[in-house]
């Protein structure tokens, strides 16, 4: 029943896709193709998704510029996950890559050029020749603006395929069945505030990622971790959530990203005494060297006092040298948002940046079809039947502990479409909709009324502000016992405060309001996720870096970690160390 005790409204179709980023308009153009009929539900209209936001670029060893090949690629994420990515997968997505980019092409995506015609490609951090030689160029791009392209691409092809769109609806909760099918999920039209029922024989949860768990952060508004909280809330772990990315280099104290393509250009850092330091972290790669590894030498660098400004509180990007024609044809972007937040040239002058939280390397468990795969606790690894996951929100997982720049857009495209083809062959046999009891509609709906009823002094926006503050102090680039241990307590302290909040009878006008609490209801289930699992994990590992457990040990942690919101419990599964064709990479020291 509704707020005015009518029947909630239903629609039915064989897929349910959550989100219109590249990886849900990626599987929904494979399953529309196909004939099957495809709803996607997106909070915000297609083309706003923050696929939109991506800069440098997709990694596929295609060879333009300097000799590459997928196998070398292989190589390169598996070193720059710090051995915890799954190999299979990670095979199956760099074997892919090439054929994938052509893909796009064809679908209208307009990368940038070679003098010879052949797609242009520039180099990125973690990337090398012949399995850890010289650097590699391995990055498709369409100037500094490829994630607008490929999802501008996807959408059009969506229109053409009639694949149905409910633009600014936001999804609440998934439909579970009592024999733990996933039948759809509760939705809420933005404007007017109606809730709808989406019956599906297959859900794909594709909602991006968590960035605004962060005051810091590249990431759009939306970014709030909402599918992860509804597979939580729906009795399915998430892993490997401790590994957060910190990019380099976000402008200081704004957090927006400027893209790795600055430094893949030529661009370099320096300190306050104009030294180019990451030669000391990082001899050979450099400036290239993976996301992490520049992050920690930044807040070093900062932390020992040889930060630049002021403050001491950030270091300088040079881009100067590369002339105004380098900067004006491939880095326009990032010149234009550097004029209008910063009222500075590159062309000109040096960049203020510091490490901002920009991606989430954990998610929601699957294997390479994209199906939610959820260990019963202790016990055997299963699919959940009708449950698929995949871009930033999934872990499946090929980035490990750290994510190399390039191979978001690679993972969104690759799964999405696998996901979409292990759909088709499911509904095959899925010819009919099981029934949806009353009892799966009636606790979202019962969540959803919660929030009217509750009373108190607290305001979302004043949680959410104190909740990124806490993560940002008690869960960042660097982390301690001490440091964590007081994050879960102060984490746990704002959880109990969500529940007074009121919201105004504004907001129940506005229905945005409502949607920030409800957004803010998931950050908190996924703060907890990051920090308990952060707290956790004794050792350093890519992003996760513990002062107090220095190195990496696989003796006792190389894998893969799972927690449960069901009492905050964890538990953890192997990392699938064995590649389909080839042989396996056995983890080595991690060195650039
Ligand atoms: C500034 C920036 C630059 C980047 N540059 C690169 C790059 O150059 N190369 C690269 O490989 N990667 C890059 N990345 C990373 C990459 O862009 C993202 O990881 C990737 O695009 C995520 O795609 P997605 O489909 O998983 O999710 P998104 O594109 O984030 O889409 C999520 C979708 O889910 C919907 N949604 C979320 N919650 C709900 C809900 N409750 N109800 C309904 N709908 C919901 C949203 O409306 C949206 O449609 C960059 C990231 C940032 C932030």
């Amino acid at each position: 029943m509704n707020a005015r005790g009518q029947e909630v409204e239903r629609r039915r179709f064989d897929t349910l896709v959550i989100g219109a980023g590249g990886g849900g308009l990626r599987a929904a153009l494979q399953l529309a193709q196909a004939d099957a009929s495809v709803a996607v539900v997106s909070k915000v209209f297609p083309t706003r998704s923050h696929t939109v936001a991506a800069q440098g670029g997709m990694n596929a060893a295609l060879a333009n510029v300097l000799p590459d090949n997928w196998h070398w690629h292989m190589y390169d994420t598996v070193k720059g996950g710090d051995w915890l990515g799954d190999q299979d997968a990670i095979e199956y997505m760099c074997r892919a890559a090439a054929r994938l980019v052509i893909e796009l092409e064809h679908f209208g995506v307009p990368f940038s050029r070679l003098d010879n015609g052949k797609i242009y490609q520039r180099p990125f951090g973690g990337q090398s020749q012949n399995f850890g030689g010289e650097q590699a160029a391995r990055t498709c791009a369409a100037a500094d603006r490829t994630g607008h392209a490929i999802l501008h691409a996807l959408y059009q092809q969506n229109i053409r395929a009639r694949t149905h769109f409910f633009d600014e609806y936001f999804a609440l909760d998934l439909l579970k069945d009592r024999e733990g099918y996933i039948l759809g999920a509760l939705v809420l039209c933005i404007e007017t505030g109606e809730p709808l029922v989406i019956e599906a024989k297959t859900t794909l949860l594709a909602t991006g990622g968590a960035g605004q768990l962060y005051r810091t952060n590249t990431n759009a508004h939306i970014n709030t971790g909402d599918g992860m909280a509804m597979a939580l809330r729906a009795g399915i772990p998430l892993q490997d959530m401790e590994f957060v990315q910190f990019h380099p280099t976000g402008i200081a104290g704004k957090g927006m990203l400027i893209s790795e393509a600055a430094r893949g250009e030529g661009g370099y850092l320096v300190n306050r005494e104009g030294e180019r330091f990451m030669e000391r972290y990082a001899p050979h790669a450099k400036d290239l060297a993976s996301r992490d590894v520049v992050s920690r030498a930044i807040a070093t660098e900062v932390r020992e006092g040889r930060g630049c400004g002021p403050e001491g509180d950030h270091v300088l990007l040079r881009l100067e040298h590369l002339g105004a024609d380098v900067i004006h044809q491939r880095l326009p972007g990032i010149q234009s948002m550097v004029g209008t937040f910063l009222r500075i040239d590159p062309v000109t002058a040096p960049v203020p940046v510091f490490p901002t939280c920009h991606y989430t390397m954990g998610g929601i468990p699957t294997n390479r079809f994209g199906q939610v795969v959820a260990p019963e606790r202790q016990g055997p690894e299963e699919p959940v039947i009708g449950l698929y996951a995949v871009g930033e929100c999934a872990c499946v997982s090929v980035h490990g502990a750290n994510r190399l720049g390039g191979n978001s857009l690679l993972d969104i495209v690759v799964f999405g479409r696998a996901a979409g083809n292990h759909i088709i062959e499911y509904l095959k046999e899925a010819r009919y909709h099981r029934p949806l009891d009353p009892e799966s509609i009636e606790q979202p709906l019962a969540r959803l009324a919660r929030w009217d009823e509750r009373r108190g002094g607290e305001t979302v926006s004043g949680l959410r502000s104190e909740l990124q503050r806490v993560m940002e102090r008690h869960c960042g680039v660097f982390r301690t016992e001490e440091v964590l241990q007081q994050g879960v307590l102060e984490v746990r302290e704002l959880e109990r405060r969500l529940q007074q909040v009121t919201l105004s009878d504004r907001s129940r006008v506005f229905n945005t309001a409502r949607i920030e609490a409800l957004e803010l209801e998931n950050l908190m289930d996924v703060a907890l996720a990051a920090v308990s699992s952060a707290l956790a994990r004794r050792e350093s590992r890519g992003a996760h870096s513990r002062i107090d457990y220095p190195r990496r040990d696989d003796e006792h942690w190389l894998k893969h970690s799972l927690y449960f919101r069901d009492g905050g419990a964890l538990d953890y599964k192997p990392v699938r160390m064995k590649p389909r064709t080839v042989e396996p990479f056995p983890p080595q020291p991690r060195v650039y």
